[in-house]
């Protein structure tokens, strides 16, 4: 029951096409070609009922309160969200990588800060299904995996993001102990995180090679965490800065030994690219359906602005845009899952389908006129996050490094 005022309940007194918002096409095409299993289908239909009617109500809120998306994460996890990079036998329910970007593509296309909050856990989880053993597993897993702790990655820095090697953050051993200071920069849940993995260097002298990660409780003493960045859009996903002063924390808390820390932050990110250019997917998919249908409804001149040439054109390039960025974007999923490098494509897809996101967004409010601008329909959220979808898992130019590497060197 909403309390009348909130601004939950003003938020949605103003959703006047909440209904045709909620009407897109799922990708069904998709799932058919590719053979999906029974578990992965089912995961794509719980995500976008889930989508619907958990993300779809507050994601406005979120935003215009400037907050965490926390009822999302915490109902993510009562419906097995939390762990679909882990194996059964560890309790999670593992699918597919086109599995996986599907259900991502289903949840951004309501809400890009919770599909990307819930990305960035995932791999954490997944990652610690993978690697970590004996006491630090116990501990660890099982609340990342059933959703009741989250997770967040600290690679990131003020002064240092592209060039992840040159990371400044330390970690001296003090006896049976390891002591962490400086400070972390742009962690995803990282105002409601209660698990961290901090990338550390070492010994500087060792270079990258000198990098360790370290899985840390987020409320240890030493760790502060600062409040959520002001940002353009994408509150929901918590982004902020965290800061470790003579942060002490047990011998078991080193994750991934010093020598691997910067090939395991690197060990994800082919996967993290495909994801973003799935849940690009889903922000153009929404947009181009709310503007289609707003364009068949709305009048000028003595017909359907649907029936302007000009306008149809615009929404035809869209279409074509986000057909290609499907292609590209699940051409890149499909290599990944069959074991191969996708490096290369995983590059393509993010950059084409972030480009064409931002591009294809604004697209769509413009045909929509002034209502276009307002934010009783999601595609002012989207366009926002679609501008984040270039920094995030390597900025487009470092897309662009990858592609021309593989062209030229
Ligand atoms: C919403 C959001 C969430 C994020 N979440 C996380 C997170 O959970 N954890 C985390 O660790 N980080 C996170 N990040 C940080 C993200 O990974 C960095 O923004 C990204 O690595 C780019 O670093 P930078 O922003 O510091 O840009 P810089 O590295 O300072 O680059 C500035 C500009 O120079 C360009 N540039 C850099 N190097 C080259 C080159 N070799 N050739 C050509 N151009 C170049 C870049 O492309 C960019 O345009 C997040 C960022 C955002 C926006």
């Amino acid at each position: 029951m909403l309390k009348h005022g909130s601004t939950q309940s003003k938020v949605l007194e103003n959703l006047w096409i909440a209904k045709n918002l909620l009407d897109y096409p799922p990708n069904v095409e998709l799932d058919r070609d590719t053979d999906l299993a029974k578990g992965d289908v089912e995961a794509i239909q719980r995500a976008r009922d889930w989508a619907e009617n958990v993300v779809a109500p507050m994601a406005e809120v979120w935003e215009v309160e400037r907050r965490f998306a926390a009822e999302a994460f915490q109902s993510a996890g009562q419906n097995n969200l939390t762990g679909l990079l882990v194996p059964s036998e560890d309790g999670g329910e593992q699918i597919s990588v086109i599995g996986l970007a599907r259900v991502l593509e289903e949840i951004a296309a309501v809400d890009f800060s919770v599909a990307f909050s819930l990305v960035c856990h995932n791999n954490l989880a997944g990652a610690v299904g993978r690697r970590a053993e004996g006491s630090l597993r116990e501990k660890v897993l099982p609340g990342l995996v059933n959703g009741t702790s989250l997770g967040a990655f600290l690679l990131t820095e003020p002064n240092v993001g592209s060039d992840a090697a040159a990371i400044t953050v330390t970690a001296t051993q003090d006896g049976e102990q390891w002591v962490l200071n400086g400070e972390k920069a742009w962690a995803t849940n990282g105002t409601d995180a209660d698990v961290l993995s901090v990338y550390a260097q070492t010994d500087s002298s060792l270079g990258h090679r000198g990098i360790a990660t370290f899985l840390v409780d987020a409320n240890a003493p030493g760790i502060l965490k600062t409040p959520g960045y002001q940002m353009l859009g994408g509150h929901g996903l918590g982004a902020n800065s965290i800061l470790f002063e003579n942060c002490h924390v047990p011998a078991e808390s080193l994750f991934v030994p010093t020598g691997e820390g910067f090939r395991a932050a690197m060990e994800g990110i082919d996967l993290a690219r495909v994801l973003v250019g799935a849940m690009c997917c889903g922000m153009l998919r929404t947009a181009l359906t709310t503007a289609s249908n707003y364009v068949r409804q709305r009048l000028a001149f003595g017909g359907r602005l649907a029936d302007l040439q000009g306008v149809r054109f615009k929404l035809a390039d869209v279409s074509t845009d986000l057909e290609a960025s499907r292609l590209l974007t699940y051409r890149a999923a499909r290599t990944f899952q069959e074991g191969r490098d996708a490096a290369v494509e995983a590059a393509h897809a993010k950059k084409f389908s972030t480009r064409v996101t931002e591009s294809g967004i604004a697209s769509c409010m413009q045909v929509m006129g002034a209502n276009g601008a307002r934010r009783d329909h999601p595609l002012p959220r989207h366009l926002a996050a679609s501008r984040l979808t270039h920094y995030v898992d390597g900025a487009t130019e470092i897309q662009d490094v990858v592609i021309s590497r593989s062209l030229l060197d």
